[in-house]
Parts: C-alpha cells; structure tokens; sequence
C-alpha cells in the first residue's frame, strides 16, 4: 500500500485526499499547522469574507452543495462546508493538527520522503502531497517604521477581533479583493477611514441575493451556467480581446453609476488594462467611498509613524488601528518547507527565477512529489476548485500506476516539464498579465500564479496520464 502524505488541510488538500481515497488508497494521512482545517477559509475572518466565484460554482463535483443561503456565500457557510466534506469523506480523522511541516528530503536508497516537522518529530512516506495553496503566507509591506506605529495593527489574513474597532479613527492599507469585501464593514464602525489605495481596481456588479430552499435544483443548473460563464470570462484575459472591452465597459458603467463625483471617480479609475490584477466583484464599495466620514488617499504611503499613517505629500493621517490588506506572498510557493530532492538539490535553488512545474505539479529530480494549486493553476476567472480536482485526479491515476506496476518511484521527464512550461509561458505572453505588473509575476519577470485561459483546456491536459511523460523506477 502507497503511503501518501499531504500537507495542508483546505480545498486543495481535502480535494485530492479524497480522490486517493475513494480509489481504495488507504494510507493517506493529512498534516496540518494550525488546530482546524479549512486553509485559506479558515484564515480570512474578516468581516464581510466571503467568495467572489459564485457558490452554485465553489463547491467540489462529488459533492455539489445544493444548500448555499447565498448566491456569493460568507466564509463561515463555506468552512462549513469543508468541514462537511471532510466528515462526510473520511478524511477529517486523517488529519493531524498542529503539525507544521518544516522539511522534506527524498531519500533515493528508501524511495520515501523523509518529512520533518517543527516539534522535531518526522514520518516518511511514499508520496508527498504539497497542499499549501498560493495565497497563505499573508504579505506585510516593506513600508519604513511599521513597527513605530503606537496604535493596534493587523493583516487582513490575520483579523484581530478583540480590537474594537467603533468610533475609532481607522487606516486600511491596500484595497484588493478582500479590502473591497472588509471596507464597507470597517465604514460602518468607524468614526473616521482613510483608504490607502495605491491603484484603483477594476469592479463589476455582483448578482448576489439569498437562494431559498426551494431552489436547490436550481443551483444544479445555474452551476453549469456559471462554468460557462467563467470560461468565457477567462476570455477576457485574453490580450485587447472582446469580452474584456466588454468587462472594462461594464465596469465604467458601474463606477459611474455609483459615483456621482466626477473627481473622486477619475481616483477610482484604473490606469491599467481590464484584468491586470484581479477583476473585482461589488455592489457596496463605491457607495462607501462616497461617504462623509470615507476619505480616499491615493497619495503613496512614504512611512509609518507612531501617530499613523505618512504619505508622499508629508501628511499624518492619525489613525488608531491599522489594517493592512495587502495581500500575500504568492511567488513563494513551497518556500516555508525546505524541500531536498535527488542529488540534495533544493527546490527554492530550483525555483530562484520563479516556481515551474508539469502540468503545476511535478517538478524532475523531486520524485513522487506532487504540488497541488502550483505554479500557473491560478486564475483570473472561474472556480479554482475545478483545476484542484482536474489536478488531483492525475495525482490519483500516477499513484494507481505505481501501484499496479509495482513503481516506488516516479520522475517527471525534464523535457517534458520544460515543453510544457515553455506552451505555458508563450500562451501568457498573450495575455493580459504578459504586459503589466501584478503580484502574479516573480520579479524575474516571469509569470509564475496564473493559468492562461479557460478552465477546460486544463482540465483536458490533464485528464489522461500519459506515461510516456515519467521515468518509472
Ligand atoms: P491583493 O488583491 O493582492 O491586494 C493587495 C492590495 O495591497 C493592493 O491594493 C496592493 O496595491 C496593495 N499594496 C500592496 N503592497 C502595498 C504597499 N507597500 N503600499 C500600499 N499598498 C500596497 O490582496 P488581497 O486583497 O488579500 O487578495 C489576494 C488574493 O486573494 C486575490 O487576488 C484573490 O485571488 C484572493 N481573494 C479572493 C477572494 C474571493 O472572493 N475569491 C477574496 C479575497 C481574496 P497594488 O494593486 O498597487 O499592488
């Protein structure tokens, strides 16, 4: 029996655990850092978190939520969610808690990984599942005297809820895809918000609304719809294409809509092409930068001071609490563990100009390692969980091979991986993110999060194993 090791426990983890599972794979074993599953949904409480794919999408395929309150549903519906999955599928007692990952070297004479853990402890396995996601290492900026601040600061990622936040003077630095779902919250509270936004997004109306009881067949069919859609939203990723003038247009329309102030409309307004950075969803963000005790600042923030906030101009802006929305270390990948391969080679020596991977997964001279949600699987529209099960279902067909055939190990072919990161790479060249900066680009340049395109053609790539793709040993 294969033993496999999987480390994390949110949709990528749970998603391929029961894939290998359900296949009669029995020694799967899930290790967790903190003391409760879910990943990323167990990490952003902050107010307001929900999705921005639609939930009749966010739900994995063999087990389609049909019970979602919401259209966009809140954080704790979808860990629930997780939680229910994970129950229900048999992984939950499989994981162990507090059990950070630190280490893994492969180690050629026992064809295992050797796993090492932060309490010191280790496990060795046949293969090593990375399930760590993309976007859970929550980015601080490199902005001087972030420590000098005298008030109470924290990430997004990181909420703290014991600080009050009512009748207070509050600075929210960095307005991105969860600032957008946390703003309208904080307005509420607060006695006085300064946005620190230092480049407008791109947002498009949100068709949310509770989905009664009734319709739970009705989600079944608007999941389809909203597949669709996301595909041919993806479209508009697509370099000067059609549904992307479209998508800009739509936003235009929205933001002036919303914003009767021709000047304050001009700061939102980005100056970048539609679906550079991540094309936002919202009905209630612009309605809350017009209010009174709202200010805008898109003056660059020079420094932290004890008092709050400088920017460029000299101007204090006084604050009490601090929250810093400004994302996460996206381009590090596997970097918290330090990974040893055949050779004693390092995965981050590998990876200096930017994360590669066959099919986002296999890395030559990393042996029966597998790395879900890895390089270029993100997206830019559609539902990620769809790529995580296309992803896990090739895991599971590499892991029934070396079953059958009697393998221990299995080494992606350099010269596959190399031909397939090349189609990657020349395919984002025309894309939207080829031409402008994002966290979506290592600062080598290269284009390291993001899948270019639909959905479909992924999942295709990866449907069949082709065997011819690895050394078999
Ligand atoms: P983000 O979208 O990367 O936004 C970070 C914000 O911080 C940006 O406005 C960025 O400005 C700003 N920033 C970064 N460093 C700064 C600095 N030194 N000074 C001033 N501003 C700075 O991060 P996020 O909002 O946490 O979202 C990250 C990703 O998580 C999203 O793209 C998405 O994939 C995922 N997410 C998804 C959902 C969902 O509903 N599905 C919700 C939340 C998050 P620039 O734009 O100028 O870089």
């Amino acid at each position: 029996m294969t033993s496999i090791g999987i480390i994390g426990s949110g949709f990528g983890a749970i998603g391929t655990a029961v894939e290998l599972i359900e296949a009669g794979h029995d020694d799967v074993r899930l290790w967790e850092r903190s003391e409760s599953l879910g990943g990323v949904w167990r990490d952003n409480t902050y107010p307001g978190a929900g999705c921005d794919v639609p939930s009749p999408l966010y739900s994995f395929s063999f087990a389609v939520n049909r019970s979602w309150s919401r259209r966009y549903a809140k954080q704790p519906e979808i860990h629930s969610y997780l939680h229910r999955v994970a129950e229900e599928h048999d992984v939950a007692r499989r994981i162990r808690f507090g059990t950070e990952v630190v280490a893994a070297r492969w180690d050629e004479p026992s064809q295992t990984w050797e796993v090492g853990f932060a309490d010191g402890g280790s496990e060795s396995v046949d293969v090593l599942v990375s399930a760590v996601g993309q976007l859970s290492r929550p980015r601080l900026p490199a902005i001087e005297g972030i420590d000098d601040f005298a008030g109470e600061a924290f990430h997004s990622a990181r909420w703290d809820h014991d600080v009050p936040l009512e009748g207070r003077r509050v600075a929210a630095i960095g307005i991105g895809a969860s600032a957008i779902q946390y703003v309208p919250h904080l307005a509420d509270e607060a006695a006085e918000l300064t946005l620190f936004q230092r480049s407008a997004n791109y947002i498009l109306p949100k068709p949310d609304g509770p989905l009664p009881r009734w319709y739970q067949r009705g989600i079944e069919v608007e999941r389809a719809l909203w597949w669709l859609f996301g595909e041919q939203f993806s479209r508009g990723l697509d370099d000067g294409s059609r549904v992307g003038r479209i998508n800009a247009a739509v936003a235009r329309w929205h933001l002036r809509r919303q914003v009767r102030d021709p000047k304050l409309r001009e700061r939102l307004t980005p100056d970048y092409p539609v679906g550079c950075k991540r094309i936002l969803f919202s009905n209630d963000f612009y309605p809350t930068v017009t209010r009174e005790h709202v200010h805008l600042t898109d003056d660059a923030v020079r420094r932290i001071v004890p008092e709050g906030v400088q920017t460029a101009d000299g101007t204090v802006h006084e604050a009490d609490v601090i929250v810093y929305g400004t994302g996460f270390d996206a381009q590090d990948f596997l970097s918290s563990i330090d990974v040893t391969g055949v050779g004693g080679e390092k995965l981050a020596a590998r990876w200096t100009d930017g994360a590669h991977a066959h099919l986002g997964i296999y890395v030559p001279g990393f042996p029966n390692l597998f790395v879900s949600y890895g390089p270029n699987t993100n997206l830019g529209g559609g539902s990620i969980i769809y790529m995580l099960e296309a992803q896990a279902a090739h895991m599971r067909q590499v892991v029934d091979r070396m079953q059958v055939g009697g393998w221990s190990r299995v080494d992606v072919r350099p010269e596959v991986e190399a031909r397939y990161d090349a189609q990657v790479q020349e395919r984002l060249e025309h894309s939207v993110w080829g031409h402008c900066e994002s966290w979506y680009r290592h600062p080598s340049g290269r284009i390291t999060s993001n899948w270019p395109g639909a959905t479909r053609p992924f999942a295709r790539r990866v449907e069949q194993l082709d065997p011819e793709d690895f050394a078999w040993a």
